[in-house]
This record gives structure tokens, sequence and C-alpha cells, in this order.
């Protein structure tokens, strides 16, 4: 049997980012950069104020100003350009965000000055440079501002706006089919008959790939049929397809066979963890396909641990991963057998860090269990992680 990080080293080895594209600078929001941004502008372009007050030669305020004070000679506000340069024994009003004038070297604020008429009366002096921001101090022509695989957030958006960026060039989101397979699943909108059970892989899966940034494509439910299968997988016009159930060694189980009759080569199937192990994982006409359980916590954590990492290599991410805390257990998490467990658990900051307990039965099925979950506990197996113990946390949320 694999273990979790060599299968996930097979499948990251056979997945490779896909095309990028131009979407409007608000849609970018999410997506992932696909291409480096250098900059062309240099941000502030000019040294300006950072303070309502006086523009003056520092040296003025450090000699003392005298009974004169400083000759006020000018106004300039945010938005024009100062008409006058500062000369010795002079200041010009300056406003937050307005060009300093040529001469002056700072800013006093208005709260440090005494004003009489067309003279300001300095209370402490300034040192050269005081409340002024520089010319490039944030952004300088051909700076990088931002690298290929960045996610672009809110500061990102901000960025690229100061730049002038009005569309951007983004990889494209995967385009992740879904298929559910067994006889015994009624889908949404049907109550279940006899002998059937609420399809939830579905729409778990479908939101999984949702909040991995790629688009989801509901093939439905397949009965566990070697031809119905092998004839919903043809439709899949997807980047990728993932589908749940019947890849376990029982006499229903079509999935794998199916997979194969499609055309597809398959690389593994078998994998060392808790809840999980039956998972394929193959290449149909150059896209993936992955096969998880059928058990809907299983279907989730395997897709946790291999689909995401895949499609986020897809969608163009570097980091794949999730990141991990070391926490402290506050109760017993038992992982008996022979695989290593990922224990759905919750996570709390307790001062001095992180403390984790299970959220409740860790039945495959047992999705109420997922529902609480912050991440997964990583036990080894025939083991018991005991109160006060550390236990490393993958954090799914
Ligand atoms: P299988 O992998 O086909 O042996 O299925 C394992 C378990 O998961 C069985 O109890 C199935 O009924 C259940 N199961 C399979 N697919 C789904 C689904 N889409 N939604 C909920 N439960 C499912
Ligand atoms: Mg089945």
């Amino acid at each position: 049997m694999l273990t979790v990080e060599s299968a996930l080293d097979q499948i990251l080895a056979r997945v490779s980012p896909l095309g990028a594209e131009h979407v409007e600078l608000m849609a970018s929001l999410g997506r992932v950069l696909a291409v480096p941004v250098v900059s062309h502008r240099e941000i502030p372009p000019w040294p300006n104020s950072s303070m309502d007050g006086y523009a003056v030669r520092a040296l003025d305020t450090s000699v003392g100003d005298g009974a004169r004070g400083l000759h006020v000679v000018g106004l300039v506000a945010a938005g024009a350009v100062p008409e006058r340069p500062v000369g010795p024994g002079e200041a010009v009003r300056i406003f937050t965000g307005a060009p300093l004038p040529a001469g002056a070297d700072a800013v006093v604020p208005q709260e440090d000055v005494a004003v009489d008429g067309d003279r300001i009366r300095v209370r402490s002096r300034v040192e050269p440079g005081a409340y002024v921001r520089p010319a490039g101090e944030d952004v300088r022509p051909g700076d990088r501002m931002l690298e290929p695989g960045a996610v672009i957030g809110p500061a990102e958006i901000g960025l690229l706006a100061t730049l002038g960026c009005s569309r951007v060039r983004v990889y494209r989101r995967p385009r992740v089919a879904i298929l559910s397979t067994g006889t015994e699943l009624a889908d949404l909108g049907t109550e279940p008959g006899p002998g059937q059970i609420p399809n939830t892989n579905s729409y778990s899966l479908m939101a999984q790939v949702l909040e991995a940034g790629g688009e989801a494509f509901n093939l439905g439910v397949a009965a566990d049929s070697l031809p119905v299968i092998e004839e919903r997988l043809r439709w899949a016009a997807a980047d990728i397809l993932v589908s749940s159930a019947g890849v376990s060694v029982g006499e229903f189980d079509f999935v794998k066979e199916a997979f194969t009759k499609a055309g597809a080569e398959l690389h593994l199937w078998q994998v060392s963890m808790r809840p999980g192990k039956p998972i394929t994982f193959g290449s149909l006409e150059a896209r993936p396909v992955f096969g998880l359980p059928g058990n809907p916590v299983s279907a989730m954590v395997t897709f946790e641990l291999f689909v995401r990492p895949a499609l986020l290599k897809m969608a163009g991410r570097r980091v794949l991963t999730r990141p991990r805390v070391h926490a402290r257990a506050l109760s017993d998490m038992p992982n008996p057998g022979s695989r290593r467990g990922y224990l759905r658990v919750k996570l709390r900051a307790d001062g001095t860090g992180w403390a984790t307990e299970l959220t409740g039965n860790q039945g495959s099925g047992v999705l109420s269990s997922m529902v609480h979950a912050d991440g997964l506990a990583v036990v080894a197996p025939d083991s018991v992680v005991k109160p006060g113990d550390l236990v490393e946390v993958i954090v799914i949320r």
C-alpha cells in the first residue's frame, strides 16, 4: 500500500498548470496570477506631505526661526502643483498628499505651529525628511511587484489598480466534473425509497472544488453498472474528473474497470490512510481522473489530501499544501489499525498555543463530525494521542 506522501507525489508529477486568460481587474479576485507584474510607475510619483501643515527648509527650524518666524508665501493642496519654491525663511501651507515644493525638505504639522497673519512660529525643530513621503517609497519603475502563482486578494487588487492594470492575466480555473456512483443513491429533490440513501458526495465534492478555485460540473448519479458508468465518463468535457464510490473490491465496484474501458491508464489505487484507502488515480486522454471512496467522510478527506493539491497546481498555485500546526490534545485520540489516521478535530487558540480535540464519532460515514472539523489530526498507526501530547494538525479551515 502506498503512503499518502508517495501517492501525492505521483499525482502531482502528472498534473500541470492550465492555460491563462485575461480578466477584468475585479474579476481577478481569488484568481491566480499567470505572469509577473512589473511596475512602469513610480509610487508616489513625487515627494509629498503626509500631514496637513507647512512645507519648510528643516535648517530654518533647527537654527531657530527667531522672533520673525517664517513667511508663508503660498499654498499647495492635494491635486495641485506648487507654484513657487520655498526659499530661506519661507514656508508654504501644504495638505496631506500634496507635492512638496522645491526647496522644502520637511513638513511641520500644523499642530506644532503658531500662526500670526502671514507668518508662522515653529514650536519644535524638524529633521530633514520629516512628514515627507519620498518619491518611489512604495514602488519604483522596473520593480517586480507580483510573481506568477500569487493568489490575488484585496491588497493585490489595490496594487494592480495603482499600477494601472485594468485587465489581469490569470490562470484558467480547472473545470471539474463530479460523478457519484451507486445504485442506492437518490439524488437531491427525490425522497430516498426503500434501500436508498441520499446522494451526499456530489454536493460536498462540488463545494470542495469551488472552494479550491475550480468550476464544478455535476454529472449526477450513475448506477453500479459498467456500461452506465463508462458512458457517463464520455460526457466529461472537463479538465479533470472526480467520481466517488465503487472503487473497492466488491462485486458492484465498477469504477476502475470503467476508467480502464474508457481508455484511462490507472496509476494507483490503495493508500495507507484512514479514512480512505481505496482511491484510484489515472489519466484519461491526458486528463487526470480520480475515483474517490464512497463514504462521505472518506470522499472529502481524500479530496482534501489528493484532489485539492492537484487542482491548485492546475490552477497555477505554487503553494499546494495547507498550513499545519502542532496542537495540544485535550482528550484521547485513538487510531487503531495499521493505517495512518486523519482524524477530524476542532482547533482553538488557548493563549499558549493551539489546543485540539476530536469532533466526535470518527466513522467514515459520519459526516456530522466533518461539519465541525477545523483540521485533520495526523495520527500514527496503532497509537493513541494522549491528553497533553502534541499532535500535528492540517488546518482545513
Ligand atoms: P462504496 O465505495 O461504493 O463501497 O461506498 C461506500 C459507502 O459510501 C456505502 O455505504 C455507500 O452507500 C456510500 N456512498 C457512496 N456514494 C455515496 C454518495 N454519493 N453519497 C452518500 N453516500 C455514498
Ligand atoms: Mg457502492
